[in-house]
């Protein structure tokens, strides 16, 4: 029986039309800037968000702790949201590669507002606190279960950061699902960030690759920090086509994701057995039993069928829906679902 691998949406494989890129791609040495599919990547994608430049690397995380280091000096502090993946999943590469501390706010599932924000910055001449100089917010968040920003928020935190001298950035890991979930544009996102991060190897299912865009002033450094990050790769233009592969086919089947996610929503709704299901906004669903004893059988009786959920402890448990997660596999999940007993 297929295995229906629901735990992350980075299971995915590439499908026939990415090898295809994948395998025709022009290549060249890209620490010498010389490989033209990577630049091409690189260019598409400072267009589509109206910003000046991008630069591509072979992860999320690298992407994220590269922007952090661009926007501040050692013993500086940025603003978070307390579940940000900037602090919860990058190895605490934080205070590793940048010698910054993390102010967390109690936000609403991964997102904080303006006035969070505002509350939250250290008067600048009162020199015993870190110097608040950079805002990180995440959109989708992740352990947020994929809840979206609401624009004019982000708007607002601008605001404020303009206000207060502050960089703001965005780990946009599953932007494109917050996009195409409400509607709106990478350009809109563009004007309003100092940086964004976004994941390739996510909801739009390259096997790697992360690119980090930025305005001029910023991304001056760019690569000479990847450089130390130890990102710098040479014929990984084959990677990069996979990225506009994805971008040009991948990016409106997200739909399909965040429907299917929803009618998981309902079913689970539906039985005896689950207490809660968080509003699911796009792909991933974050769900608790009503007796967490009875989580091992559970994800026992998935297992008797040949399907994976994450456990993230306490009783939280989350599926996420992705492009190696079609109608059938959904049917067939949802029937499983309909006859679980505990
Ligand atoms: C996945 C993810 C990243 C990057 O992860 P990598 O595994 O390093 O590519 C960053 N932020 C968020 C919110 C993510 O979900």
């Amino acid at each position: 029986m297929e295995e229906i691998d629901l735990r992350s949406d980075t299971v995915t494989r590439p499908t026939k039309g990415m090898l295809q890129a994948i395998m025709t791609a022009k290549v060249g040495d890209d620490v010498y800037k010389e490989d033209p599919t990577v630049n091409e990547l690189e260019e598409k994608l400072a267009k589509m968000f109206g910003m000046d430049q991008a630069l591509f690397f072979p992860t999320g995380s690298m992407a994220n702790q590269a922007a952090i280091k661009l926007h501040t000096q050692p013993a500086e502090q940025l603003i978070c949201d307390k579940w940000a993946h900037v602090y919860n999943y990058e190895g605490g590469g934080v205070s590793f590669n940048s010698g910054v501390s993390c102010k967390l706010v109690d936000g609403d599932r991964g997102m904080i507002t303006a006035a969070q924000v505002e509350e939250n910055i250290n008067p600048p001449d009162f020199y015993h606190s870190p110097l608040t100089s950079l805002v990180c917010l995440e959109n989708t968040t992740n352990k947020g279960g994929g809840a979206c920003y609401d624009l004019e928020e982000i708007k607002k935190i601008r605001k404020v950061c303009n206000t207060h001298n502050l960089g703001l950035h965005l780990d946009g890991a599953r932007l494109f699902n917050a996009l195409q979930a409400k509607g709106e544009s990478p350009k809109e996102y563009g004007k309003l960030f100092d940086t964004i991060s976004v994941c390739l190897s996510k909801g739009l299912g390259t096997p790697m690759g992360s690119v980090l865009l930025g305005n001029k002033d910023i991304m001056k450094n760019a690569i000479r920090v990847r450089k130390v990050l130890g990102g710098g790769m040479r014929q990984v233009g084959f990677m990069a086509a996979a990225g506009i592969y994805a971008l040009d086919n991948n990016i409106h089947r997200l739909d399909d994701d965040h429907k299917r996610a929803k009618e998981i929503g309902a079913v689970l709704s539906a039985q005896s057995y689950i207490a809660t299901v968080e509003t699911i906004e796009t792909n991933i669903i974050i769900f608790y039993l009503k007796d967490v004893s009875q989580e091992a059988d559970f994800m026992k009786s998935l297992q008797k069928e040949n399907i994976r959920i994450s456990n993230m402890g306490q009783g939280k448990l989350r599926i996420v829906t992705h492009l190696d997660y079609p109608e059938e596999m959904h049917q067939k999940f949802l029937e499983v679902l309909k006859t679980i007993t505990l």
